[in-house]
């Protein structure tokens, strides 16, 4: 029989399965497992809705089975099947080729990668199997097609026989191979704890034929051998199951039986409720930023069960959009089986439920804070950026709950703290929590705009992205302390020099400083003395509320209303220029519109901003340097 190729895509997929190196090559069986699961729960569904069809929960099950003489393993369900054409597009293409697509241009070499973060599905059979085979008769039908295929070089579809609806997989096992034992897939007790290990909380009964012992008829004290079907799988969804029986891998094993992710959760959080509403729910902390996270494709939303039967893949409603990043399901038994999408939204249980989680989660992200600072470090790196467009969005509605989880880098301690932390060591005299924003913790430590806080020994939060800034301003206070950019016209920092001579020193240069004003026009709103400054001549700042890092930010929108900050040209009086600049506007008026716009133009690249004209300015090094 002439083969059908594979998509390009799925031929991909299948080289990197069977070449793969990866070494969990057991997942093939939840994988199909699970696949033969959600079969039978499609017929669930279907029996939900429609009257001709009765879900008689015995006949309902999933058998594995092993020959060793045929080097075969065979998994059979009696779930809803799949037609011809649907053998061939589910089979015949992989489901998650846009994750392909992903992972190719990030220069996936082996399979590894691909498989450690999205999984596989169908296809992880050929990583143990040379040839798989799939006889299928789908609901409603009363014939039976066999899809068949021994790799990359495609696949066959042809009529077949099948007594009962349901899909039939068989595996034709690899022979043994120096590395890899594949003998064990055929093995019972192997089979057994895998099935144990991966699907013990499938909702439907996993069979398997075993080997017992009984004493021998009329002869005593011998036995001999028999096969038994036994039920491996206990059943009982893991939700249901007491916490103090559960182990940390019984909850990643959950986590990776559905899909949640492909990562390690960084925590897992039980909760059990009995109340006003009662439910369960599992829910996960990622570890890993999913490769879609801050895209609009994402989908937040947890698993929702009625009473063990799911009714909703992903329910949006019981998750805020600041913790989209949390997996996982919720069971109760108060919420109804048909319910609808839009009802389900203003129901008042549902409302609590999803109330109730948020308090969990966000208290168990402060515990994971105080116990576990490597972990919390690593869920921040991950998700921080999330926490901190929550605090800015909604008009700040979220900041309490969310302020005490967030952190910024230090230019004291030189990591991440939070601002607890910050406040607590601040010495009695500091006024404000001080912060300065850039690209970069290198840049930012060079600013000159940081080096009065830093002369005095204040710690200063360094900001770098883009939300950060927008978050602190929505915030405005922490524990009744003002945030304050370094870049802010008051610092609320006493300089030493007494407050009336910096005035006289104002009023001194007032003349020269609106000549400059005039030279610089419409760019700077003002030209004054810097408190701030030590060894820098220049520096921009902002009057007002919209700083310099937000204009940038805002700048690089799509939709950018040009805001502009108020900028002001801040001059150090004690830097040796502010002499040649004093001589100039004295003597020789060139030479102070010379000066001053290129004391403008160095204020401009500290702050990372672009300069206007950059053939001016380079003609105006050359100026002085002649
Ligand atoms: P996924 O399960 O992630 O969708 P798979 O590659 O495992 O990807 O399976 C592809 C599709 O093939 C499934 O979505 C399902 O429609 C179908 N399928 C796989 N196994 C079975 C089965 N045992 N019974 C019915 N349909 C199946």
């Amino acid at each position: 029989m002439k083969k059908t190729p594979f998509k390009a895509e799925s031929k991909r997929m299948l080289e990197l399965m069977i070449n793969s190196i990866y070494s969990h090559r057991e997942i093939f069986l939840r994988e199909l497992i699970s696949n033969a699961s959600d079969a039978i729960d499609k017929i669930y569904y279907k029996a939900l809705t429609d009257q001709n069809l009765v879900f008689d929960q015995d006949n309902y099950y999933i058998k594995v089975a092993a020959d060793k003489d045929t080097r075969t393993l065979t998994v059979l369900d009696t779930g809803i099947g799949m037609s011809k054409d649907e053998l061939e597009n589910n089979l015949g293409v992989i489901a998650q080729s846009g994750s392909l697509t992903f992972k190719r241009d990030n220069e996936a070499k082996d399979g590894h990668d691909i498989i450690g973060q999205f999984g596989v599905g169908f296809y992880s059979a050929f990583m143990v199997a040379d040839e798989v085979t799939v006889i299928s008769r789908a609901l409603g039908s009363e014939t039976a097609f066999k899809w068949e295929s021994s790799g990359v070089d495609g696949y066959t579809i042809a009529a077949d026989q099948k007594d009962a609806v349901g899909t039939e997989i068989i595996l034709k096992i690899k022979a043994s191979t120096e590395d890899e034992n594949y003998d064990d897939y055929l093995d019972e007790y192997r089979l057994r704890s895998m099935i144990k290990k991966y699907s013990d909380f499938i909702r439907y009964p996993i069979k398997m034929d075993v080997t017992k012992h009984r004493p021998k008829e009329d002869s005593e004290g011998e036995f001999e051998e028999y096969r038994e079907e036994q039920t491996i799988n206990s059943m009982v969804p893991i939700w249901r199951k007491n916490k103090n029986e559960l182990t940390d891998e019984d909850y990643e094993n959950f986590y990776m039986e559905k899909h949640y992710g492909f990562d390690k959760p960084i925590k897992h959080i039980h909760i059990s409720v009995d109340g006003a509403v009662s439910y369960n729910a599992i829910l996960y902390i990622p570890e890993k930023t999913p490769f879609d996270y801050y895209t609009k494709e994402y989908e937040k939303g947890l698993e929702l069960y009625s009473n063990g039967v799911l009714i909703m893949s992903k329910s949006p409603d019981l998750l805020p959009d600041y913790y989209s990043f949390v997996k996982g399901m919720v069971d109760s038994e108060d919420l109804s089986l048909n319910i609808s999408r839009e009802i389900l939204q203003q129901d008042k249980q549902l409302q609590l439920i999803a109330k109730n989680i948020k308090s969990k989660i966000t208290s168990q992200l402060q515990r994971l804070l105080k116990d576990d600072r490597e972990k919390y470090e690593a869920f921040y790196k991950s998700f921080g950026t999330q926490l901190k467009y929550g605090v800015y969005s909604d008009y700040g509605s979220n900041k309490d709950v969310l302020q005490d989880l967030l952190m910024f880098y230090s230019s004291k301690e030189k990591k991440m703290v939070t601002l607890d932390e910050y406040v607590s060591r601040m010495p009695e005299e500091q006024k404000y929590i001080y912060y300065a924003a850039g690209d970069t913790y290198e840049r930012i430590e060079k600013l000159p705009q940081t080096e009065l806080v830093i002369d005095k020994g204040y710690e200063i939060l360094y900001l770098i992205e883009d939300i950060d800034e927008f978050a602190i301003k929505m915030l405005m206070t922490h524990k009744e302390k003002e945030f304050k950019s370094v870049s802010s016209g008051d610092l609320g920092i006493e300089v030493d020099e007494s407050q009336e001579q910096t005035e006289q020193e104002a009023h001194e240069n007032q003349a020269m400083f609106d000549e400059m004003k005039k030279i610089l026009a419409d760019k700077v709103k003002d030209v004054r003395i810097s408190k701030r400054l030590k060894n820098h001549p220049v520096c921009l700042t902002a009057d007002g509320d919209l700083t310099i890092e937000m204009e940038k930010v805002l700048k690089a929108m799509p939709n950018n209303q040009n805001v502009k900050a108020e900028k002001v040209l801040e001059i150090n009086i004690n830097h040796d220029v502010f002499q040649s600049l004093r001589a100039a506007f004295e003597h020789d008026k060139e030479k102070l519109i010379l000066y001053t716009n290129l004391l403008y133009n160095q204020a401009l690249l500290i702050e990372g901003l672009p300069i206007h004209d950059p053939v001016d300015f380079t003609n105006d090094i050359c100026k002085i340097m002649v």
